[in-house]
């Protein structure tokens, strides 16, 4: 497996199985970590309309060496901006601010927010429309969720005519979502791992210094040929020049079933996911 390799999603495109994360980076060096990534061989670049990020991304893009076709940008719809006539608007913003023509993958950020809490099916069922629009001319390429829990799915497809073909949640070694993961796989959503990491937690898990030893890697190596090998796709983020390679080169080892298993074990140690149903934003 390589870098630019990728996962084929349900409506026939492919997303690079590793994306570059871009939470908490800002300004001058949220856009230096993207040349760096992009330099690195990431095809694939993990903003959100929330991070107030987009123009850095726009701008890295356009000063890298690599052509635009050549890069997978996924972003996010705020979560103030649900409804159809908002998220139309939000679109423009977003193809605006990325400074491009259209946006590979755009996610419905969270299913429920405190915004809409009293009508969050109809606010997502509205949202999906006008995302589907964009799509039928080109501004879009994909669509996709994320933090949906499958009630929200199901809600969704009630009255969604593309299918989403990414759930992007919160995916490591400490919450492991099964129900989500199991429902994704039934109806052939990739599911992306957002904070692979454990934002930074991760490495306080002793037993992977342990383990990462035993295959002459660190535990930010082991971690993430961990999720790949449970088919997710992990979204790392770094700011720091060496940490981009070095979470980049974990597509030449494997991990047994035995550490496989053994890392599932640690479930519950690093955080766990938040509740949709109940997040303050
Ligand atoms: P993460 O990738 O799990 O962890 C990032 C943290 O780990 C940073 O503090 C980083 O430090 C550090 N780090 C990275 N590589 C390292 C290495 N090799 N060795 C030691 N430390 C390392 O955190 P995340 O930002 O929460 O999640 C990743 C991405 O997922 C986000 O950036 C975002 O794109 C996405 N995300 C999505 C959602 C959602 O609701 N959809 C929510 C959260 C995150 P430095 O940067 O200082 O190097």
């Amino acid at each position: 497996m390589a870098l630019t390799e990728g996962y084929q999603m349900n409506n026939g495109l492919t997303i690079p199985k590793l994306g570059f994360g871009t939470f908490q980076a800002q300004d001058q060096e949220c856009k230096q970590a993207i040349l760096w990534a992009l330099e690195a061989g990431y095809r694939h670049i993990d903003t959100a309309q929330g991070y107030k990020n987009e123009e850095d991304v726009g701008e890295a893009v356009k000063e890298s060496a690599v052509p635009r076709e050549e890069i997978f940008i996924t972003t996010k719809l705020d979560n103030k901006e649900h409804g159809y006539d908002k998220t139309k608007k939000a679109i423009e913003e977003s193809l605006r601010k990325l400074d491009t023509p259209y946006i590979d993958l755009m996610l419905i950020h969270w299913p429920n927010p405190i915004h809409f809490r009293d009508n969050w099916k109809q606010a997502n069922a509205e949202s999906w429309k006008a995302m589907e629009e964009a799509v039928a001319i080109g501004k879009i390429k994909t669509l996709g969720v994320s933090n949906f829990l499958p009630h929200h799915l199901d809600a969704l497809l009630e009255t969604a005519n593309i299918k989403p073909a990414v759930n992007q949640i919160l995916l490591n070694p400490s919450e492991m979502q099964p129900e989500t993961v199991k429902y994704n796989n039934e109806h052939n959503i990739i599911n992306a791992a957002y904070s692979p990491l454990g934002t930074g937690k991760i490495f306080e898990i002793d037993e992977l210094s342990d383990l990462a030893e035993k295959y002459d890697r660190s535990i930010a190596q082991l971690v993430l040929r961990w999720s790949l090998q449970h088919a997710f796709l992990p979204l790392p983020k770094t700011v720091t020049k060496e940490r981009v390679w070095e979470n980049a080169a974990i597509f030449d080892f494997d991990i047994e079933e035995v550490d496989m298993q053994r890392i599932d074990g640690l479930a519950g140690r690093a955080g766990s996911a938040k509740d949709p149903d109940t997040v303050p934003f």
